[in-house]
């Protein structure tokens, strides 16, 4: 790898020379190689990845600037995306990350973050959760939205993928009856993380509260609350100053299975296995809850 056109980058990125003096690689990232490179007293967080990667990173520099400018929860400053010495490249600010922080603090800040309302569901481009595409057209309601651009698509590839017919008329039953999780709720186009599992979130070194490696969009902020507590990691500090913030809806208790649904369909997409069966008793829990 040679770094010399990144940092030629950064130079014109920043208007000011930019010349590595060390680089040590960072994170333990799923997908991405990632780095923190240090010059002249400035350090950034580098993530690489093939070439045919670059619209991935170019979707998560959006995501990373839409919260970012939002201000209401520590997010990394994305500066740059390019390509470079056949690897695509993501350049934001480097965070040094500490071991606590208040989770209180977290919850707050997101459901601030969550006030940042759209006109529509959706997002300005597509981008992907894990590795897979993730659909973003601008829809004016919710369920049409979720019907056809998260369940609907991640069904269609499970089904591709061999997921078997039960589980598909499970889910496509669901898809048809959507409407009844929402007979006395209207959720509003928030600002989401959207792949907000606990480990795209930490503490920086003065334990101010951060998120990062997003897959933004305006939905549901149920739909992020679903996702932390899928793989656990916030506590309930987190989860009392969220509501004290900003009120759940009961109705909740019901539809974070349903956006759990989502993230385990693309798990069975992404990895296979045991992520199958649990769509399915999913899917049959919720259809239960319907009647
Ligand atoms: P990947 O896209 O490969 O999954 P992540 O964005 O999740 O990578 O980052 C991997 C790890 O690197 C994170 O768990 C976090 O600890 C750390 N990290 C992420 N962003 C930054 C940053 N801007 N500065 C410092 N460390 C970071």
């Amino acid at each position: 790898m040679d770094w010399s056109e990144i940092e030629q980058a950064i130079s014109a990125t920043m208007g000011s020379q930019f010349h590595i003096d060390s680089r040590h690689p960072a994170g333990g990232g799923c997908i991405n190689d990632a780095w923190q490179v240090t010059g002249q007293g400035r350090d950034y967080f580098i993530k690489l990845n093939q070439p045919s990667r670059l619209d991935m990173f170019e979707a998560e520099f959006d995501g990373l600037s839409g919260m970012f400018e939002v201000g209401a929860i520590r997010v990394p400053k994305p500066l740059l995306s390019g390509v470079a010495s056949q690897r695509s490249f993501l350049v934001m600010e480097f965070i040094q990350m500490g071991h606590k922080g208040s989770t209180e603090q977290m919850g707050r800040q997101l459901a601030l973050m969550h006030r940042k309302t759209a006109g529509h569901f959706g997002w300005h481009r597509d981008n992907t959760i894990g590795s897979t595409a993730q659909q973003n057209n601008w829809t004016e309601d919710w369920v049409g939205f979720f019907r056809r651009y998260r369940l609907g698509n991640q069904i269609e590839l499970a089904a591709r993928k061999g997921i078997g017919s039960h589980a598909v008329g499970l889910v496509e039953k669901l898809i048809d009856r959507l409407d009844c999780f929402y007979t006395d709720y209207q959720p509003l186009p928030s600002l989401l993380h959207g792949d907000l599992w606990g480990g795209n979130a930490g503490f920086d070194a003065d334990g101010n509260p951060v998120i990062y490696d997003p897959a933004t969009y305006y939905g549901d902020r149920e739909a992020d609350l679903a996702m932390t507590e899928l793989f656990g990691g916030f506590d309930n500090n987190f989860y009392a100053a969220y509501a004290n913030c900003w009120p759940i809806d009961p109705g909740y208790a019901v539809r974070k299975t349903l956006y759990n649904l989502y993230h385990i369909l693309n798990h069975y997409n992404l990895f296979g296995g045991g992520y199958g069966m649990q769509a399915e008793g999913m899917a049959g829990q919720l259809l239960s809850a319907c009647r």
